[in-house]
């Protein structure tokens, strides 16, 4: 029965435009299979490769879109927290967008200043507003509680930003709500924002930000176009009533990537004309054309441009086929968690007809460890190469230990089609190192020999 499906849908009639954008997203890879049969005798599989000219040209197009407002991105380093990733950005002329510790702590070690290091927590620590405040970060508080917390735990900086949760007052120009705000944790109220202000002002403080982060991998440009015309309103309008100036306005990121072959990527140049519009008319307009426009933008800054390469080691066929790869969830969770779609290329068969319908699936023990569910791809043996696209973001990122579970690593392919390994692969060395067995570091830390006497036990 299920067959006979597939073979429908086989024959449904071809849409051209999925086909012209399938080629794109099989010959955008930024290296060959030959190339890639030469890093692997190096590096072995599974590992994360990240395209730098793709990162560079990429935040090159951001800022000429921009290029009539004082703009900045920030680059949400949650996106690919790795140094040598975030240090390619900032040569691009981004900021950062930090919310932990150790997020902060890559900004300190890159020397980023810390008028481009916006600090955007929720839930923060103590010592995290501390470190903030150390590095000069413009701090970007979530609720309207955080200034009696961060003036106790940090003081009151200099600058303040604040970030707006519209609720349900979030609306498109026709009057329908977008998304539903009102259930994110995030940020304050209309009222309370007016109030934060208000009491940032009279505790002194003189220079403001005013912050949004509602769209998350948003393909449709109008949605920033609308919060621009949103923020761009509250500016007026707490200018007005509080007589405060603000230096900048954070659209947040949440600019999408188009991780299907039938989805388009954003039109930056669409979207940023757009909010010139506005800004000219609701800001420019009544003095305010020296505000900066920030956005926080971290999956469309590295996203396209990191590829999970991984080696079919296995194939099996019982109620359906399937394809067992060396990565799994732990190197790329998206597709576990969210049921997210990620491109998948057969190195060296780009061309062939995608007419074999696979699982594609990782070692976990949890049977949403699928990088791919009845994929129709070209027939895969063992052996063969698979590059999952869109890994950049969120994805080596989001790694994790559950099942035993190693981190792959990260390489960085330079300008020069040079490899630059920018992390290696964790160990299990590393993962028993922060165990304390009977008083001291786990047995299986010990060499060989004794590694394999614990395994065997006293009575072995
Ligand atoms: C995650 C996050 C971003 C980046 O979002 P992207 O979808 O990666 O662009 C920016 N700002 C904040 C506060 C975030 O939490």
């Amino acid at each position: 029965m299920k067959k006979q499906k597939q073979k429908t849908q086989e024959k449904t009639p071809i849409n051209q435009e999925i086909v012209k954008n399938l080629r794109r997203h099989n010959s955008d890879l930024p290296f060959t299979k030959k190339q890639i049969a030469s890093i692997i005798a190096e590096y072995p599989t599974p590992f994360h490769i990240y395209d730098e000219d793709g990162i560079r040209q990429n935040a090159r197009r951001l800022n000429a879109a921009f290029s009539w407002a004082n703009f900045r991105n920030h680059f949400a380093v949650k996106a690919c927290p790795n140094p040598s990733i975030v240090r390619i950005l900032v040569e691009e002329g981004n900021g950062v967008d930090c919310s932990s510790l150790p997020e902060l702590l890559i900004a300190e070690a890159l020397g980023i200043p810390g008028n481009r290091i916006m600090f955007t927590s929720n839930d923060t620590p103590p010592e995290e507003f501390k470190k903030a405040m150390q590095l000069g970060a413009i701090i970007n508080l979530d609720d309207i509680t955080h200034i009696q917390f961060l003036e106790k735990h940090a003081g009151i900086p200099e600058i303040i930003c604040f970030r707006y949760n519209p609720g349900k007052l979030r609306k498109t120009l026709d009057g329908n709500v977008i998304g539903s705000p009102e259930d994110a944790k995030y940020g304050l109220t209309k009222t309370q924002l007016f109030e934060g202000y208000r009491i940032m002002r009279d505790k002194g403080v003189k220079r403001f930000g005013l912050h949004t982060m509602i769209a998350s991998n948003e393909l449709d440009y109008r949605a920033f176009i609308e919060t621009a015309r949103m923020l761009f309103d509250l500016v007026l309008e707490i200018s007005e009533k509080l007589n405060i100036k603000f230096e900048f306005v954070n659209l947040g990121g949440g600019i999408g990537i188009p991780y299907r072959p039938e989805q388009k990527a954003v039109d930056l140049d669409a979207m940023s004309a757009g909010i010139h519009e506005e800004f000219k008319k609701m800001l420019q307009g009544n003095g305010m054309g020296h505000i900066k426009i920030f956005m926080e933008n971290g999956r469309m800054m590295t996203g396209p441009f990191g590829y999970l390469i991984t080696t079919a080691i296995h194939e099996k066929h019982t109620y359906k086929e399937y394809i067992g790869v060396d990565a799994n969830m732990a190197n790329l969770m998206r597709p576990g968690m969210y049921g997210a779609y990620h491109h998948i290329t057969v190195l060296g068969k780009e061309g062939r007809p995608r007419d074999h319908m696979y699982d594609v699936v990782g070692s976990l023990c949890e049977n949403n460890d699928k990088f791919a569910k009845d994929r129709y791809l070209p027939k895969i043996n063992v052996g063969d190469v698979l590059a999952i696209h869109n890994a950049g973001a969120h994805g080596h990122a989001m790694g994790f230990n559950y099942n035993g579970k190693l981190r792959s690593a990260e390489l960085l392919m330079k300008d020069n089609d040079a490899i630059k390994m920018i992390r290696r692969a964790e160990t299990v060395q590393d993962y028993f190192a922060t165990l304390d067995f009977n008083g001291s570091r786990f047995a299986g830390l010990a060499k060989d020999k004794k590694h394999a006497k614990f395994n065997r036990g006293k009575n072995g």
